[in-house]
């Protein structure tokens, strides 16, 4: 499998090397050159797998003959052995046609640690092998970099620095962080918001002096293995209810799109995906560009729903790869564009595609709230604000006539209540259940260096605590 920049302009690179640059050296993002193709056949004869056995014959052709097939299965096995639900991503039935895909049942309680397990496995081999180092810089809106902290921790040949929006996670998500004591583990708490995290993110990748001298990779969904590592919970939910003879849709949560991206891969692999809805809290940038054909940016907004408060996401850019029928050109005008005046327009064709295949709607922090209670009066269950966004936003989808009531829609379940407890109490007068793991981390102590939005003096810092400067 080879691997192509959205901006036209990197080398061809294959999977391992995708998988350590992360960003591409053109500033643009790596997706596959083609597709590979699932038939029916094959797709029937996934239903009913055990979760990593699905996930293995789904990655597989991402990874192509890079990897011996047995590496491959022990990874893969690995990643999901540590996960405390026996069928991984579990799929609940809410109402007729109604259901939630679990997926908060690893290590740090929401959907991130699916790719982030098999990433870190993936990068530990391939600088094994390559004999190398490698510094991770990540930024977080909350979720990212407690599993990336917790796939990384203790690792011989890789450090990790992870940004966050210093006052803008929770405390659950902050000491998911903070406390792991382990030397190759930092943050960094960044006087900004999330898109002021992933802006200097960007800005270090795109400086090659940098980027050599830290041997930078990035964990990011920037890095296409993260997207890799979430298309088959898309086949696991849409095979267990009729897939590939029935059409399913799903409607996710979203911030930085990478998981609804996922989606639009497995979809283009040839799961039968009718709708995808983009489900998005005030921070509503692709719902209105889906109303106007226009991408313009705003301030981002600190909501209840805080791992969706980003305006800027990285995946939007792969889509409108795709959609654009990977002309770079296009893209590259769009993004200069974009940059320059803060608003992109789709082309007529780009817009009517987008419109064809997705959804998108906002839900504000009130109907969040009561979509919360909503959840829990009607079906007994407790639903994470996040997981609210997604099923508020299935509810609109389904009024509207987007999502016909004969298909069956699967919202994503994307965070454990308890990992924001304050909102949940908010809506439902209650705190969550703490589970042991979140119980435990109270009594830790916490490590993280609070520092000014500016590139040198983050870079400093940076250098001054990698292993790889300390060691050249
Ligand atoms: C990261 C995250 C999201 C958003 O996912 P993207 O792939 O960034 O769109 C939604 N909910 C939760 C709980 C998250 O951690």
């Amino acid at each position: 499998m080879k691997y192509i920049s959205t901006r036209g302009e990197a080398p061809v690179q294959g999977f391992e090397d995708v998988l350590l640059a992360g960003l591409a050296t053109d500033g643009g993002l790596y997706v596959p050159q083609v597709w590979p193709q699932f038939s029916k056949d094959e797709i029937r004869e996934l239903a009913g797998l055990p979760y990593s056995e699905l996930a293995l014959r789904v990655i597989t052709p991402f990874v192509g003959d890079e990897i011996p097939a047995d590496e491959l299965k022990k990874m893969v096995d690995d990643a999901y052995a540590g996960f405390s639900h026996k069928a991984i991503a579990p799929l609940k039935q809410l109402d007729s046609n109604d259901f939630l895909l679990e997926l908060f049942h690893g290590p740090t309680l929401a959907f991130k640690d699916f790719a982030m397990q098999l990433l870190a496995r993936l990068m530990d081999r391939a600088l094994a092998k390559r004999g190398r180092r490698a510094t991770i810089v990540g930024a977080t809106s909350g979720d990212t970099g407690g599993a990336a902290i917790e796939a990384f921790r203790g690792r011989d040949n890789i450090d990790v620095f992870i940004l966050h929006p210093h006052n803008k996670v929770t405390e659950v998500q902050r000491r998911q962080m903070t406390t792991p004591s382990e030397a190759n583990v930092h943050n960094i708490a960044l006087e900004g918001n999330f898109d002021d995290c992933q802006a200097l993110l960007k800005s270090m990748f795109n400086n090659a002096a940098l980027r050599d001298e830290l041997q930078l990779a990035g964990v990011n969904s920037i890095n296409w293995a993260r997207i890799m590592g979430q298309i088959p919970y898309y086949f696991a939910a849409a095979t267990a209810l009729g897939a590939p003879d029935r059409e399913v849709a799903f409607c996710v949560p979203s911030g930085n799109r990478g998981d609804i991206f996922a989606g639009f891969v497995a979809k283009k692999l040839g799961l039968p995906i009718s709708k995808l809805v983009i489900a998005t809290n005030a921070n509503d940038i692709l719902a209105r560009t889906l109303a106007t054909g226009r991408y313009e940016t705003r301030q981002a907004i600190a909501t209840d729903s805080p791992s969706m408060d980003i305006q800027v996401s990285s995946n939007f850019e792969r889509l409108l790869f795709e959609l654009s029928g990977h002309d770079a050109i296009w893209l590259n005008g769009f993004m200069r564009q974009f940059s320059e005046t803060g608003t992109g327009l789709l082309s007529d064709s780009v817009f009517d595609q987008f419109r064809a295949l997705f959804a998108a709607h906002r839900l504000d922090d009130e109907q969040t709230g009561a979509t919360i209670a909503r959840i829990q009066r009607q079906s007994d269950y407790m639903a994470d604000p996040h997981t609210a966004v997604g099923l508020g936003v299935a509810a609109l989808a389904r009024r509207k006539g987007e999502v016909a009531s004969s298909t069956p829609m699967v919202t994503l379940s994307t965070a454990h209540p308890a990992k924001f407890p304050d909102a949940v109490a908010k809506a439902l007068g209650v705190q969550p259940f703490q589970p042991e793991i979140i119980v435990a981390q109270k009594n830790l102590p916490e490590r993280y260096q609070v520092l000014a939005n500016d590139f040198d003096i983050v870079a400093d810092h940076i250098k001054q605590h990698a292993r790889v400067v300390a060691n050249s």
